[in-house]
């Protein structure tokens, strides 16, 4: 299974800094056989394809997406919309989003179901806050969630799904998931799917890990059973670090 990176800006630059972003991480040496792409906000995703110009990599993904096709969604954005970037990949569910913005779990299924059917690969986000960690309640968050988002989504489709785990205590606090946990999490969310969906669908589907990645700590993830790839945020905002992680993460 190929690793798939992906640099998360989050609310980070605009489309005057995205071309420079996309341009100097276009410098950068870059592991082969591996997947890139980069979330970057909805109005820098002209910017950065242009400056992506012909280049395929990094792929765009986009942050969030509205699941309608079009119609009376003031400010919201379409997956159709979102083809028309290019855009390959397409976060849902960020934990950011679910708790500022009151995303639910069957807003995620809607917008993943909608995101498969534009041929745009949805990166479903899940994982535990706090809260929930202390109460022992992360692998029952971790199978609702799971559960929900796949609810409407074709096991058959031609277009992937991938999930990314980030438990909500790790993400920008630098206190990263000890790695054995986060394959313990991996290992629910992929049993979920092989329940709904089967065998196949299971081990076909890549499960990033997301929660203070650095440059330090890829290879543990790198090396973990069930990790395929990461889901990076502060660690990717300067593009010679993303792309130092990307070499650390596959050495060549
Ligand atoms: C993220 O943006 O999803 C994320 C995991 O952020 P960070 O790497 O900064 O924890």
């Amino acid at each position: 299974m190929k690793t798939l990176l992906i640099a998360n800006w989050k609310m980070h630059y605009g489309p005057i800094k995205a071309g420079g972003w996309i341009r100097a991480f276009r410098r950068e040496r870059l592991p082969k056989d591996v997947d890139i792409a980069v979330a970057v906000p909805h109005v820098s995703l002209a910017a950065a394809r242009s400056s992506l110009g012909r280049a395929s990599i990094p792929a765009l993904c986009a942050q969030d997406v509205f699941w309608a096709d079009d119609g009376a969604f003031t400010g919201e954005i379409s997956a159709s919309m979102l083809t028309e970037f290019g855009a390959q990949y397409c976060l849902v569910g960020h934990s950011e989003r679910r708790l500022h913005l009151g995303e639910t779990d069957e807003m995620v299924a809607k917008k993943a179901s909608a995101l498969q059917k534009a041929n745009i690969i949805p990166v479903i986000c899940v994982g535990e806050t706090e809260a929930q960690q202390k109460r022992g309640e992360a692998l029952k968050v971790l199978r609702q969630q799971t559960t929900a988002a796949i609810s409407q989504l074709a096991s058959a489709s031609k277009t992937p799904f991938v999930f990314a785990y980030e438990p909500v205590w790790a993400i920008g606090t630098g206190k990263a998931c000890p790695a054995q946990k986060a394959k313990e999490a991996h290992e629910v969310v992929r049993a979920v799917i092989a329940k709904k969906m089967g065998d196949t669908t299971a081990q076909q589907v890549r499960i990033l890990y997301g929660g203070s990645v650095d440059v330090h700590n890829i290879v543990e993830y790198m090396t973990t059973t069930g990790v395929n790839g990461a889901l990076v945020g502060g660690a990717s905002l300067d593009p010679r670090t993303f792309g130092l992680l990307c070499r650390t993460a596959i050495p060549s």
